[in-house]
């Protein structure tokens, strides 16, 4: 068997069209959606992701804020910049680009953020009412991983899905998601860690393995049921002397190796990776319809 290819691209293609036609709507009656994504310190990654999220936000004709604050800013500054964007009428969506430098604490800042502009979906706030069912906003990475399933037509429902990585950006909250009632959900979920023992013992039961791990190739065709669907959230830079860079992305999974079982694979680069900007924009659009819903209400 080879597997069928699930693509980010053209997924968030399809979205990105759904998301124009609302963009024009809420012009249409007066309200550009706005996004301000803040930015400490001059991480080259942090800077890439950073400058894709405002052109992606210009390329869709809404309002983009980039604040560039040095590595050496306090956390009263940020604090205060949040604020401020927080009161900012035109700004429905601010997030915070993580890492912060190690003398500003992670929490004290994504709690300082106004919940209803919280498009990264970190708020405490947000957090639990995704895992109550009652979303404000989905966490953007496992948000995609569930519509990449739902528009390839993958059935969710009563399948086992195995979830290899617990972090609170995308382990966490995609095993929280997959186990909701609902579209891209209703399964039966395991998640996996380093501390588990017999990892394979469980990817083996996968009907839908999804794997943000962080460590290249990890998972081989060993481990992969047949027929099973894999996600490979892993974005990892490995040397590579025969590419031009001297480096190249890799995901999780041994691709070439799993690609020969599982029925339907993403592949990195082009699976996953486009689909975290495209539903922070969708969440970006949700904060201003919701914030034009409340100044009519
Ligand atoms: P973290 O490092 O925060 O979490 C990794 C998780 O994998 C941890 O829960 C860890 O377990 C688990 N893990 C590590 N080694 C093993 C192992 N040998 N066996 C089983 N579990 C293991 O990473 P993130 O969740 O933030 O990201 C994961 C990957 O996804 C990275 O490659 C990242 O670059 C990528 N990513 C891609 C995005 C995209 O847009 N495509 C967005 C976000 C992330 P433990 O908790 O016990 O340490």
């Amino acid at each position: 068997m080879t597997a069928r290819l699930i693509l980010g691209k053209e997924v968030s293609e399809e979205i990105y069209g759904e998301l124009r036609v609302r963009i024009d709507a809420l012009k249409s009656r007066g309200t550009v959606p706005g996004l301000a994504v803040v930015l400490v310190g001059d991480d080259p990654a942090s800077q890439t992701y950073v400058r894709m999220k405002g052109r992606k936000c210009e390329e869709l004709g809404m309002h983009s804020v980039t604040e560039i604050m040095p590595g050496s800013a306090t956390e009263e500054e940020l604090l205060e910049k949040i604020g401020e964007l927080n009161r900012d009428e035109r700004i429905h969506g601010l997030l915070v680009q993580l890492p912060l430098p190690g003398h500003i604490d992670e929490n004290t800042v994504i709690n300082a953020i106004d919940p209803r502009k919280d498009v990264d979906c970190f708020h405490p706030t947000n957090v639990g009412r995704m895992l109550i069912g009652d979303p404000g906003f989905l966490p953007a990475t496992p948000a995609g991983v569930q519509q990449m399933l739902v528009r390839s037509g993958v059935e969710t429902a009563g399948k086992h899905t195995v979830v290899v990585g617990r972090s609170n950006i995308v382990g966490k909250p995609m095993a929280a998601m997959m186990m909701q009632k609902g579209p891209g959900a209703d399964s039966t979920v395991t998640v996996v860690h380093s501390r588990t023992r017999d990892l394979a013992a469980f990817t083996r039961q996968a009907d839908i393995l999804i794997v943000a791990m962080g460590r290249p190739g990890s998972i081989t065709r060993d481990m992969v049921k047949e027929g099973a669907v894999v996600i490979d959230v892993g974005t990892n830079r490995v040397d590579d002397p025969s590419s031009a860079k001297g480096s190249r992305l890799t995901g999780d999974v041994d691709f070439d190796a799993v690609k020969e079982v599982a029925s339907a694979i993403t592949p990195v680069p082009g699976g996953v990776g486009p689909m975290t900007i495209c539903m922070l924009m969708a969440n970006a659009v949700k904060a201003a319809e919701r914030a034009e819903a409340q100044v009519m209400t």
